[in-house]
């Protein structure tokens, strides 16, 4: 046999191989979808068919009944009952009722979240709250060396005018060099860059065991797996409701305040809306009782309503179906990468041990931006964090499992078709 038909022979096995391969993939992942109890669920959303979405780690996708409730909303109750309808309408305990909505996904009782302002806004009452409570002769605050930049920018000014002192640590660290100098702790719940999962109840143990306050930051958590903040004694936390949660592009964030701290909890942004008799408009601030006092000024309404809106697609889930599915799909996409891409193209930073990991799947790879900029052409969206990191997503409520093979499938015909080494777009 002359070596060009035995070349040929072997190029014929070898899509014969992948062709199987692809086969048995998608077959699973069919079995999985018809197997999956949250499948129902992917209807509530606007998402067309032609496209895989995978970012709604970043801005989750729209619920559909949405922008009937919106019409609503800026027709009658603005347009046509105007100011009547911060009482008719109740748009001034908004944020006290969205927060009762968002409580039981994070885990926290009645009375302990308010909904309102940015996450950066909410890090920084939550980080220079903490250190107030903490009390004198702490002077350091631990902050997650990874963290989302915000985080970090935030905790860098509350320190400075708190007179601390920021000690950056990866949060596995954390337990052991919490101690009498440590006033709180700042932690991403999960790394948006890696996915990976931080170990919530160990670190909040050990700061409190060291007299210290933990203030976790559940952007990449809440509404992707359990958080249990009341059950493991979160002291403070924050989290947006743009990602997982669905509210919509820069829809308000909620500060969790745990019952025990609300007396003593000094907020370094008393507006008015945390006064306790708003409407008196008296001269001296005297704080709310509650989580309230956690509000500033007048929240934005229209982003807030939209937000409540979007809860509804909770009514029934429970978070730990979310969590079990969220991991089935991780490990599912990343067996499909191992069986399609081609060999050392993509390796995964997030970690295998599902105790680790959150509700996406990162991959390293040196051409990311010109791979990803092409994925999107090709209709799977996910992102790119710079320079070389791959981001997908999983959001259990509206992805499934075939969706999770298309992606990969799609994933490896991008890298056969953008050479290694290709420079960045
Ligand atoms: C998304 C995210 C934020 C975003 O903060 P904004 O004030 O809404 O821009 C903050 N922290 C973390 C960990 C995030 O993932």
């Amino acid at each position: 046999m002359s070596d060009l038909l035995k070349g040929r022979l072997k190029d014929q096995l070898k899509d014969r191989l992948k062709g199987r391969r692809e086969e048995h993939l998608e077959a699973r992942a069919r079995d999985l979808d018809t197997a999956d109890g949250l499948a129902g669920h992917r209807e509530k959303f606007a998402l067309d068919a032609d496209t895989v979405y995978l970012d709604g780690n970043s801005l989750g996708a729209l619920p559909a009944h949405v922008p009937a409730r919106m019409a609503d909303v800026i027709t009658r109750e603005w347009g046509e009952l105007r100011i009547r309808s911060w009482d008719e309408s109740g748009w001034w305990t908004a944020p006290e009722r969205i927060g009762e909505r968002i409580a039981p996904i994070v885990g926290a009782g009645p009375g302990q979240v308010v909904v309102g302002d940015s996450t950066s806004v909410n890090v920084f009452k939550a980080l220079v709250a903490a250190a107030r409570l903490a009390g004198d002769g702490r002077d350091e605050i631990l902050v997650d060396a990874s963290t989302f930049p915000t985080d970090g920018y935030i905790a860098e000014s509350a320190a400075r005018m708190t007179g601390h002192r920021i000690v950056p640590l990866d949060p596995a660290a954390m337990a052991e060099a919490a101690g009498p100098r440590t006033a709180a702790a700042l932690v991403n719940h999960v790394d948006y860059r890696s996915g990976r999962l931080h170990d919530l109840p160990g670190i909040t143990a050990a700061l409190r065991a060291a007299g210290a306050l933990a203030v976790w930051d559940l952007c990449h958590s809440a509404g992707a797996l359990p958080v249990g903040l009341d059950a493991h004694g979160v002291d403070l936390a924050v989290g947006c409701t743009y990602k997982y949660l669905n509210g919509g592009p820069g829809s308000p964030a909620y500060l969790y305040v745990a019952e025990r701290h609300q007396a003593a909890f000094d907020s370094p942004l008393p507006g008015w809306n945390s006064h306790a008799d708003p409407f008196a408009m008296t001269p001296g601030y005297e704080a709310a009782a509650g989580a309230v006092r956690g509000r500033v000024g007048t929240p934005d309404i229209l982003s807030m309503l939209a937000l409540e809106a979007a809860l509804d697609v909770w009514d029934g889930v429970a978070v730990e179906d979310v969590r079990a599915k969220s991991l089935a799909l991780t490990d599912f996409f990343l067996e499909c990468v191992r069986a399609y891409a081609p060999e050392g193209r993509v390796a995964s930073v997030t970690p295998e041990a599902h105790g680790e990991r959150g509700s996406q799947v990162a991959l390293r790879c040196a051409e990311a931006p010109a791979v990803m900029a092409e994925l999107i052409r090709r209709g799977v969206v996910g992102d790119l964090r710079r320079p070389d990191v791959l981001r997908f997503g999983f959001t259990p409520l509206y992805v499934g499992f075939a969706d999770a093979e298309r992606a990969a499938r799609v994933l490896a015909e991008v890298l056969a078709d953008v050479p290694a080494g290709a420079p960045a777009e």
